[in-house]
């Protein structure tokens, strides 16, 4: 069943976009079950889960931090993380670069910015964004390598909504690109669409679909 189920997302992908499958609350076998299909990007949105199935599995899985991170559980995952999708302050930022450091790594992160309509604490805004990457404290770090942004459209039935909101997603990122990193080659990922939206994000330019109940049935 799930390898039927990658293999079916896979021949809908164009090529630029990348399958993260996401793991969360889902055993290590089903995980292995998608890694024998030839998956090898999955998500997890707790770093104390993230780590203990890093440790069961295959060590040529990509694994990405899809969720809202603490400071202070930054270090569990620094030894082996591939990219962290949900960085929102330089706080954080500043703690990844260090972990990354002692870990003697290039730390791979995006910027989470707030599109939907919902309250929610987490993600930037445009101009919290350039404040952040304007700051001497933020150019003073030398471990982290910023690709791109991440994003979550609203929970909703509208299509016009969502649609605009990964727009928006899009303009942000082409406007950061043009702003900060013309010179970055690797400024290049937009992570947007779930099992719910993903038609919609790649339509509007997502280079990272985040899908998982889609793959391993509902949480
Ligand atoms: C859980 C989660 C997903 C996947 O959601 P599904 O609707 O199950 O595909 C994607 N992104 C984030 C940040 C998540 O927490």
């Amino acid at each position: 069943m799930i390898k039927e189920k990658i293999n079916e997302l896979l021949t809908q992908l164009p090529t630029q976009v990348r399958l993260i499958a996401v793991s969360k609350t889902k055993p290590v076998a089903a995980i292995l079950e998608a890694y024998e299909a030839g998956q090898r990007d999955f998500g997890e949105n707790k770093v104390q889960e993230l780590v203990e199935k890093q440790a069961q599995l295959p060590k040529d899985i990509r694994w990405h931090l899809i969720g809202h991170l603490q400071t202070n559980k930054v270090k569990y995952a620094a030894s082996f993380v591939h990219l962290i999708h949900a960085v929102d302050s330089l706080k954080l930022l500043q703690e990844i670069d260090k972990q990354a450091k002692k870990n003697k790594r290039m730390q791979k992160v995006l910027l989470q910015f707030y599109i939907a309509q919902e309250e929610t604490k987490f993600g930037l805004e445009l101009n919290e964004a350039k404040t952040l990457l304007d700051s001497s404290e933020y150019q003073a770090l030398q471990n982290i390598e910023i690709c791109g942004v991440m994003g979550m459209a609203s929970f909703t039935e509208d299509e016009a909504q969502v649609r605009k909101e990964f727009g928006e997603l899009h303009a942000i990122f082409n406007e950061l690109k043009a702003s900060y990193f013309t010179e970055q080659a690797s400024f290049i990922e937009i992570s947007m669409g779930m099992s719910g939206d993903y038609q919609l994000a790649i339509e509007a330019g997502s280079t990272m679909i985040r899908v998982g109940s889609s793959i391993f049935g509902g949480r």
